[in-house]
Formats: structure tokens, sequence, C-alpha cells
């Protein structure tokens, strides 16, 4: 009996022990599908984030380039048929309103914009050839030296200078200053016609070197200042008395600044041009020459181009070289 009883004692613990087994494995499979189950729902989780900050993205770009679509339109960019082309683009473009003229350069597209910006009353042409001649910087901000010395049509002025020490190849002494030999043969005919008619003309200053003009800026400089100085005298290297293609001439009355009044300079104005000659720096010029007019400073050009500066009635040689020289 007692050992019945021990018998059942001893299955029931073992019973007990399996049965403590089994429990342990499924509370640890329980606890193991609880994890996966929490995993699972920590990643669906993430790939939800992760979709509506994708969406979010997608919608802030569509955002920004439809406001950029509306600015360049409001900017003024063309609509053709539904693309906006944005003015950027416009502008360097076959739709630049420069493009017709026929001394247009495309590398100044932008200069042109801002010229005619602060220049709105001016034509499409004037301010293409003005920023050709670079008339949109300030004078001796764009100085390059010139080159090409043997041709009558080369420019100086406030942009262009000769190289320090430069002296033309051919000079030679007309009313005892020196000219450039072709420059001088055109003055001797000038002036002998001149005669012919009853008119006495004479160079008083033609050819200056270079260190000359430094003296001559630099007295004037001793009396004045800059900004009065520039406006009647050429800063050294800037004078166009350096290539000997320049002159400045006496009527019957002596002085220059007494020319103007003078029968001769009625007969220079109106005859200079068949012998080569322009009266360079006019009234109406003086923002594009950057001098006060010197009805008295003549330039040789050749026949061919004062010929046409004058039936073009083209006033300044800034302009001609610029439309028609360059
Ligand atoms: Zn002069």
């Amino acid at each position: 009996m007692v050992n019945d009883v021990k018998g059942t004692l001893t299955v029931e613990k073992e019973q007990n022990t399996q049965y403590d087994a089994i429990l342990r494995e499924q509370k640890a499979l329980i606890a193991e599908k609880r994890k996966r189950r929490k995993r699972k729902k920590q990643l669906v989780n993430m790939i939800t984030i992760c979709l509506i900050l994708l969406f979010a993205c997608i919608w802030v770009i569509a955002f920004i380039s439809t406001k950029d679509k509306g600015v360049s339109s409001e900017g003024g960019g063309e609509n053709f048929g539904n693309t906006i082309i944005p003015d950027d683009v416009l502008e360097i473009n076959e739709l630049s309103p420069y493009r017709d003229i026929p001394y247009y350069k495309e590398e100044n597209e932008e200069r042109y914009n801002a010229y005619a910006e602060i220049n709105p009353q001016m034509t499409k042409e004037d301010v293409v050839w003005r920023v050709n001649a670079h008339q949109d910087k300030d004078k001796y901000e764009y100085d390059v030296e010139v080159s090409g010395y043997d041709d009558p049509t080369i420019i100086v002025n406030k942009y262009y200078k000769v190289p320090e020490g430069y002296k033309p190849p051919d000079l030679q002494q007309f009313d005892g200053q020196y000219l450039r030999k072709d420059t001088g043969e055109a003055y001797k005919k000038m002036r002998d016609d001149a005669r012919r008619e009853g008119y006495r003309i004479r160079v008083v200053s033609g050819y200056r070197t270079v260190e000359y003009q430094k003296n001559l800026y630099n007295r004037y400089l001793a009396t004045d200042t800059k900004e009065n100085v520039d406006r009647y005298s050429a800063r050294p290297g800037y004078s166009e008395h350096h290539t000997g293609m320049a002159m400045d001439i006496f009527g019957s009355r002596d002085g220059l600044r007494e020319f103007e009044a003078t029968p001769e300079y009625e007969w220079v104005k109106n005859n200079c041009y068949k012998y080569g000659f322009i009266i360079r720096y006019l009234k109406e010029t003086e923002d594009i020459t950057g001098y006060e007019a010197e009805p008295w400073h003549l330039r040789y050009v050749g026949v061919e181009v004062s010929t046409d500066m004058k039936e073009k009635g083209i006033n300044s040689f800034e302009e001609y070289h610029a439309k028609y020289l360059e």
C-alpha cells in the first residue's frame, strides 16, 4: 500500500516535471511570437514613415518648380505654347532685340541690356555701337594698347592708348611740326588749296611723344583739378598726337581758342574731308569723346573714311569705328 502510494507520488512528480517543461516551452514560444510580432510592427511603422517622407519630398520639389516657373513668367519670360522660356535663356538666343543690328556682338549682350536699362530713351542701334565702343564703361576704365599703327583708321582715345616710347616710323616736318608722311602730304595739299582761295592755315602742334604729353598734362594739373584737366587734355599715352596723324591748327588769328571765329574754320569745316581729315572733337560728341569741343584739332583718317563719315552724317570717329571698322 505504502509502496503503491510512493509509486503514485513518483509518477505524479514525474508528470509534474514534464508538465512544467511543456509549460516553459510554450511560454518561450509565446514570447518568441510576441517578439516577432513586435518586430513586424516596427518594420511596418518604419516603412510607413519612409513613404510619408518620400511623398513630402516629392510635394516640396513639385511646389518649388511650379513657383519658379511662375516667377520667370512674371519676369518677362515668353510663353511658346505651354513651354515657358525664362529670361536668361531669351537673352542669349536668337530672340535678342539687338540681333538684327549689323554690328551686334553676341558677347556684349548683357552689356547692351544693362546700358539700355540706364538709357531707356536710347535707340537699340545707339546702344549697340556705344557699348561696342566701350561707352558703357568709365573713361580710362577699359584701356587697351592699340596695334596696327600704319593704318590711318587706328583709334586712340580714352579707351585705347599707344605703348610708352611709341614713335611713328615716317615722321616728316610740315610747318616746323612732325607729322606722318601721308598725313603731312594731305595737310600740305589742303593748306595750299586753302591758300589759293585766300585762307591761311598752319600746323602748330603735330606729333607728340608720350613724355611730352606727360609734362603737358602735369602742367595743367598744377593749376586745375584732374576732372577739369581730363576734359581738355589727354593723359599721356592716350593722345591722338602720339600717332603723328593728328594736328592742331591756327587760322588767320593766332590762338587755338580763336580758330573757331576765323573764316579759316568755316573753310576747314566744309573742306577738310576732301583731304582725309575730320574735326575730331565736336560739341555734340563731348559725352562720347570725353573732351570739350576742339575745332582746331584735326585727325587724318584717309579720304575714304572722311568722305564716308560725311555722307553718313556720322560726327564721331568712335561711332564710325564701332560701326564700320571693327
Ligand atoms: Zn590736338
